[in-house]
């Protein structure tokens, strides 16, 4: 999917031209993967765009640079530059008003119609830059940008849902990597789940834990349902908790069903009703099909939970509202 282009990319507190926004081929992050970021998306909604859940995500970006070492105290970064939670949301608003008129151009491109939308995926990253290369980070600097670009369906099954396969690699574990923050090195993991299923003629993988339970797909979370329960592999499963993941078991739970975070094995996701992912980037995405065993069209509760959330983040339920961050 080539990226559609927007005007400005926020660098370190600064706004610089899309194409100038380059770092060094010796950066420490390209060569080590020293690098923390999030996944955003901001919707259209009818009293302006909104970032859906904003702050959550820059919470987390917090997270994964304390896990790196990237933060002082309660700022992210070191001595020389640092920003709070707070000031993150901020720029990366910001980064939306700034490109304004490239998102509404660039959503007419994505959309293939006249309709003016403020709709982009937000990526914000913190990494160790130029300056010193060796596996020990903590010299290193640290530098920030976010980018936003309009980007639709990540994961395209058409409505029908898309097919999945296990990969043959497992899941990194906390004895490794820590699974539940979203560091650059650590995707290298999802890349080699993607690769191979892709290879293999499916559209996403989905990858099991240490133990031998599933755990998620490479950028997604996994939902399955059995005679009308929700079930969600738990945190120890080596999942990242995902804020997608967190607002499907609230929506769920408040339409009245019963969702519960345990232990997934194989045979209980073959024999399932119906199945999901969710991520910021996939959204809700149906699975129909997984390692050739047939789950179906999307069926009712999929279908409800789907419908449910996007009217959410078009900010068309008000009881949710408090989940959006108008731009
Ligand atoms: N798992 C992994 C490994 C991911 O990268 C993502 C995307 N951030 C998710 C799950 C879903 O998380 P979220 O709903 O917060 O985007």
């Amino acid at each position: 999917m080539p990226i559609i282009t927007t005007d400005k990319i926020w660098m370190n507190g600064e706004f610089v031209n899309w194409d100038d926004a380059k770092c060094h081929v010796l950066t420490h992050a390209l060569h080590y993967g020293s690098g923390v970021f999030e996944g955003i998306r901001c919707y259209h909604t009818k009293d302006g765009p909104a970032v859906f859940r904003l702050k959550e995500h820059m919470r987390r970006l917090y997270n994964s640079a304390k896990i790196y070492f990237m933060t002082t105290d309660d700022r992210l970064g070191d001595e020389t530059r640092s920003y709070g939670v707070d000031e993150l949301c901020d720029a990366a608003k910001e980064t939306i008003r700034e490109n304004r008129d490239s998102l509404i151009a660039g959503n007419k491109t994505l959309n293939g119609n006249n309709e003016e939308k403020i709709e982009c995926y937000i990526r914000p990253i913190v990494y160790r830059g130029y300056g010193e290369i060796g596996l020990n980070p903590l010299n290193s600097c640290i530098d920030f940008a976010i980018a936003v670009w309009p980007w639709g369906a990540y994961l395209s099954g058409g409505d029908d849902g898309i097919r999945v396969k296990t990969s043959s690699f497992e899941r990194i574990n906390s004895n490794v990597l820590p699974p539940n923050v979203k560091a650059t090195g650590q995707y290298i993991n999802s890349i080699l789940a993607c690769i191979e299923i892709k290879k293999s003629g499916y559209q996403e993988a989905l990858l099991l834990d240490n133990r031998g339970f599933i755990s998620e797909g490479p950028g997604e979370n996994l939902f399955i349902i059995k005679d009308g329960k929700i079930l969600t592999p738990p945190e120890h499963a080596s999942i990242l908790k995902g804020i997608t993941r967190d607002s499907v078991m609230i929506i769920a739970k408040d339409l009245g069903y019963d969702v519960k975070e345990t232990d997934i094995d194989r045979g209980m996701i073959y024999l399932a009703d119906e199945a999901f992912f969710t991520g910021t980037a996939a959204e809700v995405t149906p699975i129909r099909e997984i390692d050739n065993y047939q789950i179906g069209k999307p069926g009712p509760i999929t279908k409800e939970i789907h419908g449910r959330f996007f009217d959410i983040i078009r900010g068309k339920v008000p009881k949710y509202m408090e989940w959006l961050d108008f731009v």
